[in-house]
């Protein structure tokens, strides 16, 4: 084999990220009913420690890093994403985030993300969280589509979060 070239590049392989505390960008998430439930009396403590990441990038919206429980969210779903949305996005991410505080596993990269324990779980209580704000099943189904996963896997994972699914589309 011939040898092979130097890249001749120097690449610094720690990278800082930049948090900020969570209460800068969402105020009040201590008071409503599904964190009192996920944190009981230490919600309060547990969103003025919590940070969050943002991100710039035409994709994703937000995550709960597996290292240290803090949040990944991105700038353009922050900006666009509806008011409903967001809150119920946050909800999901506080569910994992109590999934780190008790040593649980956030990723599972051989299973589908609809068959995740993780997110199973976090998907179901967001669920009932819409319902106590009025969603109905066709909303529910909305929110519950993502771009990564497949029909199939939308109807997976409404039929685990007891989502009524709308009858399949004929194919033309
Ligand atoms: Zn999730």
């Amino acid at each position: 084999m011939p040898p092979r070239p130097r890249l001749g590049v120097a690449i610094a392989r720690r990278a800082p990220t930049k948090l900020y505390p969570f209460e800068r960008y969402f105020r009040g998430f201590e008071g409503v009913p599904p964190v009192r439930e996920l944190f009981g009396t230490r919600a309060r403590a547990v969103l003025r420690k919590l940070r969050v990441e943002f991100f710039s990038a035409p994709f994703g919206y937000m995550g709960t890093s597996d290292k240290d429980g803090h949040l990944l969210i991105s700038t353009r779903h922050l900006a666009k994403g509806d008011r409903r949305t967001l809150y119920l996005d946050v909800v999901h991410e506080l569910c994992h985030v109590r999934q780190f505080q008790r040593g649980k596993r956030l990723f599972y990269p051989k299973l589908s993300y609809v068959d995740a324990p993780s997110e199973i779980e976090a998907y179901g209580f967001t669920v009932r969280e819409g319902r106590r704000i009025g969603m109905n099943d066709r909303e529910l189904f909305e929110y519950l589509r993502v771009e990564w996963i497949s029909e199939t896997e939308l109807r997976r994972l409404a039929r685990r979060c007891r989502v009524a699914a709308p009858p399949r589309r004929r194919r033309r």
